[in-house]
């Protein structure tokens, strides 16, 4: 991917023959989505979208040619402009291929070194905008009309990469497409199904990242196919089918909603985040926020989240034990995170690291919250917004040595230095609160992306007006973004009941 993500097209730019920007809409990695219209004054005449017909002048209500209406058009656009496979997507979109699954382009066009294909806006919403998780039956319903779309374009001799979240358009009636694909090849025969396994596997990791925590089993059949377990879209695709009724029967009340962006101005997401059920009467919730640039960062949040899931899974009979082998249980999956990230940056030979934050929820009231760095843990209790976490940064500690007020901390030029990170040493040390938890109690983990640009009496505004913690996730990722965006943001609630 290109270091750089190139400026947007302001409003009113005109792009190719036919459009003229609305407004950038969304960002996503790799992806600027855009609205336009085919309100172009500076053209004397106008397009028909029916017949294809461009001499109508523009005041024409009707086409010269076929007599339809001429109306005002409206567009979205998807930008993207690591190049590397512009040719093979172009080749694809001029074979005009049709499937209820796949939103073939109208139109491409390349500008500013960048790849713009043009699809017919009808209130579309695009699943970056959607927090997780989403219903069992939704999630296995994304996944069928995926598995189908990509298996039909193989058939057609298209080859697709991994579809990711930014491929996937979001029909007012809630039917999900495939749209603005990485096409690798179209060739005239069709692709062997067996060359798509990273596109399952990708699928896979995606489908769980949707999933409920207290879906294991679902999460579980995913992880299989993570692994290799279906390894082709067929496979896949039956498995779903045999097992889409069990799975879809499970429905969970609204207590959970998590989000992760990449913001307005970062190229790549390094924040990751994962949930798990250890056993009937504990959950663990985590959020890290990764450093080290391109193949760094995204790495060691990723690990980290994946290491403390699995191990604290691995332990959950000593959970029984008492208060404080539960603290001693998130300890250790800390330092194994520690160690796994150290030992991999020593093998990459960079100095990845992450922030952590994480929840072990036991019986619905008690909360062990653990944390290393910058990222947070809130509760939002009678309305009002209570930091429970310590950050591990340089101006915490000006903070506590009354040098610099919270206020000033924000925006100090040194507010990125972290003073305990986790990978980056041999040990590390963690710090543990624990919280009884009351009914209606809301707790917030988050990167600094999210309290770094929305002060903490708008994040608790936010979570006052919106109940439903996936809609709140949705809202403060948007408040994140209006704050500037300058940073991933991450962030997860968990609603007490
Ligand atoms: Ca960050």
């Amino acid at each position: 991917m290109s270091e750089t993500r190139p400026s947007h097209f302001p409003p009113g730019t005109f792009l190719g023959d036919h459009y003229m920007v609305e407004g950038l809409v969304r960002l996503a990695e790799g992806r600027m989505f855009y609205l336009v219209n085919d309100e172009r004054a500076d053209r004397p005449t106008r397009r028909c979208w029916t017949c294809g017909f461009e001499g109508s002048p523009r005041a024409a209500r009707i086409c010269h040619q076929c007599g339809n209406a001429l109306a005002k058009r409206r567009f979205l656009v998807a930008a993207r402009w690591d190049m590397a496979n512009a040719d093979a997507y172009s080749v694809f979109a001029a074979r005009r291929l049709e499937h209820p699954g796949v939103v073939t382009p109208i139109d491409l066009v390349r500008m500013d070194e960048q790849l713009l294909s043009v699809v017919p806006y009808q209130g579309e919403g695009l699943m970056v905008d959607e927090a997780s998780p989403l219903s069992n039956q939704r999630v296995l319903h994304i996944g069928q009309r995926v598995l189908g779309a990509v298996a039909w374009l193989a058939a057609q001799g298209v080859r697709v990469g991994p579809v990711r979240r930014s491929n996937l358009l979001i029909s007012p009636d809630g039917t999900v497409r495939l749209f603005d694909l990485d096409v690798l090849e179209v060739r005239s025969t069709p692709v062997p199904v067996a060359d798509l396994r990273e596109v399952v596997a990708e699928l896979a990791t995606l489908l769980r990242s949707y999933c409920h925590v207290r879906s294991g089993q679902l999460t579980d059949f995913l992880e299989l196919a993570t692994k290799g377990d279906f390894p082709t879209v067929v496979d896949l695709g039956r498995a779903i089918e045999g097992r889409f009724d069990a799975f879809a029967a499970l429905a969970f009340p609204p207590t959970i909603g998590a989000m992760s962006d990449v913001g307005l101005t970062r190229q790549l997401n390094e924040d990751s985040w994962g949930w798990v059920s250890l056993d009937k009467k504990a959950e663990l919730f985590v959020v890290a926020d990764g450093m080290g640039g391109h193949d760094g960062g995204e790495v060691a949040s990723r690990l980290a989240v994946d290491t403390i899931c699995r191990v604290a899974r691995e332990n959950t009979d000593r959970l029984g034990a008492g208060l404080d082998a539960i603290e001693n249980t998130l300890n250790d999956a800390f330092q194994l995170a520690n160690n796994t990230i150290k030992a991999e940056a020593e093998r990459k030979g960079n100095d990845m690291g992450t922030t952590l934050v994480s929840m072990l929820l036991h019986n619905n009231r008690q909360a062990f919250i653990a944390n290393v760095g910058d990222s947070r843990a809130y509760l939002f209790r009678d309305r009002t917004l209570h930091q429970v976490s310590v950050d591990h940064s340089f101006v915490q500690k000006l903070v506590d040595r009354g040098r610099i007020t919270k206020e000033e901390a924000r925006n100090h030029p040194q507010s990125n230095i972290l003073l305990r990170t986790v990978g980056t040493e041999k040990d590390v040390e963690i710090d543990i609160f624990r919280v009884e938890l009351q009914p209606g109690d809301r707790v917030l983990l988050c990167s600094d992306g999210l309290w770094g640009e929305v002060e903490d009496e708008d994040i608790g505004s936010i979570l006052a007006t919106y109940n439903d913690p996936r809609i709140a996730a949705r809202e403060l990722v948007r408040a994140s973004h209006q704050g500037g965006g300058k940073d991933n943001v991450t962030l997860m609630i968990v609603a007490v009941r």
